[in-house]
């Protein structure tokens, strides 16, 4: 077993942030940033807008340049899970067979995309929540296809206001009678519907997806509940996230809907420390 340290589970916004407070407090041992993902830690919320629009290419979402995880001192383990975590023994197992013992363990292993079931190996169904998921739908929308954007959520308005800018003809299918009014309130979520308008997407609300359908490998529209079909060459899926816990099972750890922890982040008491075990994103 390697030594010990803080262990970082989730190279994303939160886990590299938490290598940076780590060393802007002195914290002066070792610190491994642990990520599924092989890309360097980037920014989502440019997936959905400058890079899904062309506008930045993929070098510009990194959060962090290659030089400054060096000046940070931080091993990067990237392409790599986490499959499990033992809290009472202080040891996380990646998927490559290694077991990293630590001190202090970070879980910031945030959410993934939900998906319509049924959806899986469908050419032309996209999910928006990794690099190379926008990447995915950036040489998708080159062709511009007619899409259809199932949800009504951030996701789904910021990939309609794109592709629509991009010629695409657009139809966003939402549940919701006012979309985005559970985040922002009916008045405004209307200002935004008939912006969309205003750019010809059309929007079907209250309305529920019930299926992709397809020629047998590729998209070729929407089955909605009233039993109309809408016809689309690409059909993208945001209907939120779900958070990556699987993982934890057996850990010791407690998992609702996420890490539960307390005010402070903390997850499980340190036995071995007398401080921390864990802080969450
Ligand atoms: C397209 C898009 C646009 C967005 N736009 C905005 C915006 O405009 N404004 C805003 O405030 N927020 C926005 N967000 C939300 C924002 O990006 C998230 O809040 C943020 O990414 C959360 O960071 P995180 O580090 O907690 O988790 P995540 O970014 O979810 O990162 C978790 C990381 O852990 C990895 N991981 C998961 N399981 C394991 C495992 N077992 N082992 C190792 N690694 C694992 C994941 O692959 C991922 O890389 C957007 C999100 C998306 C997808």
């Amino acid at each position: 077993m390697t030594s010990r340290g803080v262990v970082v589970i989730g190279a994303s916004a939160a886990g590299v942030a938490a290598v940076e407070g780590l060393r802007r407090l002195g914290y002066g041992d070792r610190i491994v940033l642990v990520g599924d993902e092989p890309h360097l830690p980037y920014d989502r919320p440019p997936l959905s807008k400058q890079l899904l629009s062309g506008e930045w290419d993929r070098d510009k979402v990194q959060l962090r340049t290659a030089a400054a995880y060096e000046e940070l001192d931080v091993e990067l383990r990237l392409g790599t899970a986490a499959g499990s975590l033992d809290v009472a023994g202080h040891r996380v197992g990646l998927a490559d067979g290694t077991v990293l013992g630590y001190d202090h363990v970070v879980v910031a292993t945030g959410v993934r995309a939900r998906t319509l079931p049924g959806t899986e190996g469908i050419e032309g169904v996209h999910v928006l929540r990794t690099l190379d998921d926008a990447l995915a739908l950036t040489a998708e929308l080159a062709a511009r296809p007619r899409l259809v954007i199932v949800g009504g959520g951030f996701i789904g308005a910021e990939a309609a206001a794109v592709a629509s800018g991009l010629g695409c003809a657009v139809v966003m299918v939402t549940d919701q009678r006012v979309p985005l009014a559970d985040a922002v309130g009916a008045d405004i979520g209307g200002m935004l519907t008939e912006a969309h308008r205003g750019h010809d997407v059309r929007m079907e609300t209250e309305a529920l997806v019930e299926a992709v359908v397809s020629d047998g490998s590729r998209a070729t529209g929407v089955k909605l509940a009233d039993g109309r079909i809408l016809r689309a060459d690409a059909v993208l899926i945001g209907i939120g996230a779900r958070p990556n816990v699987e993982w934890l099972k057996g850990s010791g750890l407690a998992v609702g809907n996420g890490v539960l922890c307390d005010a402070t982040l903390c997850a499980a008491p340190d036995r071995l420390g007398g401080g921390r075990c864990g802080f969450l994103a």
